[in-house]
């Protein structure tokens, strides 16, 4: 079961500059904030946590990683959007059985967690991320 908007991401091209006008915008405190460098995405990560979901912001690390290459194509904005799920291998299983196919394998994403992302042609062409918090 899909069970909550874990978070709606948002590529940037200055991490700070963007961090604070959301943060402003939110009216958010420091307590809501965290900053975290994910370098195997080659990316630098603001989450701003609104009640129980976040928006993040996705600032590249060099020219070479995935979220520097949507800025060089389609410029800031809307990356994806994050559903959460208790049990990913279940929802993928799912989805796949209705013909809405992942584009990679399940893999570790920010914040220890297992994610997967589905084809953006079949969604209105906005990436969707499922996302399984893992217990630790
Ligand atoms: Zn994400």
């Amino acid at each position: 079961m899909i069970s909550n908007i874990d978070h709606i991401a948002i590529a940037v091209h200055d991490l700070e500059n963007a961090l604070e006008r959301f943060r402003t915008l939110i009216g958010a405190t420091d307590e809501q904030i965290l900053i975290e460098e994910v370098p195997s995405e080659k990316v630098r990560v603001a989450f701003i946590q609104v009640g129980n979901s976040k928006i993040e912001l996705l600032e590249p690390l060099g020219t070479a990683g995935p979220i520097s290459k949507f800025l060089e194509k389609r410029g800031e904005g809307l990356h994806h959007i994050a559903l959460e799920t208790e049990n990913l291998e279940a929802e993928i299983e799912r989805a796949v059985k209705e013909n809405l196919l992942p584009i990679s394998n399940p893999s570790e994403g920010a914040g220890g967690k297992k994610v997967v992302f589905f084809n953006p042609k079949d969604t209105s062409k906005v990436l969707v991320e499922f996302i399984q918090k893992i217990q630790d």
